[in-house]
Parts: C-alpha cells; sequence; structure tokens
C-alpha cells in the first residue's frame, strides 16, 4: 500500500535557547547575541532536522504565550523536557583518532600514562580509551568541543557551502556522565563535598524561568529537569540523572550540530555519533 506524502506544515519544537551572555564560546554572528534551536520532531532520515534562529535577544518583545506544537512525533523522546542550565566551560581534545600519527603512540604508550596519572590501571590494556573517555570530549549536552565518536568512525565535517573545516556548535546528547565520570558538573562535585543542603547557583533570572514553568504546573529543577512521573516528587530527586532532557538520539548516541567559521550564514550540518 503507498502511503501519501503529508503535504501540511508541523510546528517546530524548541530545542534549545542559549544566550551569549552565559556562553561565552557561542560564537554567535555580529549582532546577535541570543541562538534559538528548534527541531522537526521526526528522522530525516535517521534523526530531527534542526533549524538555527541567531537573535537579539532584545528585539524579542512579541512573545506567544501558547506557541504552535506539532500534531504528532515520531519518537516521545523528541519533546525535550525543560532544563534549566548552568553553563560551565571546560577544555576538550580531539578523539585520539582525529591526531596525528606522533600523538597517537605517545598516546599508546603506558609507561608515560602510569607515570603521570594514579587510578588509571583499569584502562592499561586500551590507553586511547582513558584518553577518549577522561580527558578528550566530555559526554552530554555542550556547545563547542570535539565529537565523540563510536558509533562511527571519524568523518571530516565541511562547510557545504565553502568546504572549510566547520566547528562543532552544540551537541545534543542521549546521556549526561555517569558518577564514574571525570566529567562530572561542578555542582554536582560540590554536592558531594558538602553534605549538608545542595548548594544551588540559581540567581534571579533562572528563578523567573522556575517561576514561569511553575506557573504552568510544571517541575524544574535547577541542575536538570527530571522525568515526566516525578513532577510530584520533591525537588532533589532525580531519577534519572543521566537524561535530565529526556531526550535519545538513535539508540543512545549524540546529535551534534556544526557550523561554518568562516561565514556563519552558511548552512549547518548535523552528524549522528
Ligand atoms: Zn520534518
Ligand atoms: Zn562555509
Amino acid at each position: 500500500m503507498a502511503i501519501a506524502p503529508y503535504e501540511g506544515s508541523i510546528a517546530m519544537l524548541p530545542v534549545a535557547q542559549l544566550y551569549l551572555r552565559d556562553v561565552p564560546d557561542l560564537h554567535a554572528p555580529e549582532g546577535a547575541d541570543l541562538l534559538q534551536v528548534l527541531w522537526c520532531p521526526f528522522d530525516h532520515p535517521i534523526m530531527p532536522r534542526t533549524a538555527l534562529f541567531w537573535r537579539s535577544a532584545a528585539t524579542v518583545t512579541d512573545i506567544l504565550t501558547t506557541p504552535p506544537e506539532p500534531p504528532a512525533m515520531q519518537f516521545d523522546n523528541y519533546l525535550p523536557e525543560p532544563c534549566l542550565l548552568n553553563p560551565e566551560q571546560v577544555t576538550e581534545y580531539p578523539d585520539h583518532l582525529e591526531l596525528s600519527k606522533e600523538f597517537q603512540e605517545q598516546l599508546g604508550t603506558w609507561s608515560e600514562w602510569q607515570a603521570a596519572v594514579t587510578d588509571v590501571d583499569d584502562y592499561a590494556s586500551s590507553p586511547e580509551e582513558f584518553y577518549d573517555r577522561e580527558l578528550a570530549a566530555a559526554p552530554g549536552w555542550k556547545v563547542g568541543g570535539w565529537p565523540r565518536w563510536g558509533a562511527t568512525d571519524p568523518t571530516p565535517r565541511l562547510c557545504p557551502a565553502c568546504g572549510s573545516d566547520m566547528d562543532a556548535l552544540l551537541t545534543m546528547a542521549t546521556f549526561e556522565g555517569d558518577d564514574d565520570s571525570s566529567w562530572l558538573p561542578n555542582e554536582v562535585f560540590e554536592d558531594r563535598e558538602h553534605t549538608g543542603p545542595s548548594s544551588s547557583h540559581t540567581g534571579p533570572e533562572g528563578q523567573a524561568v522556575i517561576d514561569f514553568f511553575r506557573a504552568q504546573g510544571i517541575e524544574v529543577h535547577d541542575r536538570g529537569r527530571v522525568t515526566r512521573d516525578a513532577r510530584v516528587a520533591p525537588l532533589g530527586t532525580n531519577p534519572a540523572p543521566r537524561q535530565p532532557t529526556a531526550v535519545q538520539i538513535g539508540s543512545g548516541y549524540d546529535q551534534q550540530l556544526y557550523i561554518c567559521p568562516a561565514a556563519p550564514e552558511h548552512p549547518h550540518s548535523e552528524l549522528m555519533h
């Protein structure tokens, strides 16, 4: 049976809203200080297709109280749960497969690692894995940085318009780092150090966002949204700490967006890995 293609239009869903003041590494085009990322919640052909909107926040005055919603989604996991971000700057390095042969050889020399780092014996048979997982690219949602290859080998990211090497713009990840990860956010780390009430970095603007969602009956945590059934749970419990956004890409991968450093108006591209 042939199914006719859908001819109507489908509203896109908001996925991320980032202000330059919060994320100085955003590399916004001249005149823009706000990035809004939306996606169509259907596979195109293997993941949602994103659209980028660079704006000047001061010109955004007419805000819809009931934004359009798509009548359907391919998967529930294409509807992100509201999260309030506490951005943190970190330094990343490329995957070992994207380094020169000389660097790769150095990374593979286990005795050098042993001399420099303690607690790495789990990785003795695969020092490259230690480098990739603990030092190179951070897991989870992030701006900039490097790809975490796993599902595929590294592939070139070339601008479809001018051929320049593209930069990573935003990663929408299925999973944040686990408890054993060396990439734990500062806030989680600090909470562990202090056994008292958890510290909060929520400023007045963050509180305004939390109040906005609460007024609509949606509970928001200041370090990430929890799953739907936990809406009645007290603040501070988080049943899915590795999936605060509830987004799933493929069978648990990352969707990473790339932009052209030579000309921000060139079309962006995206990969799943
Ligand atoms: Zn679509
Ligand atoms: Zn380009």
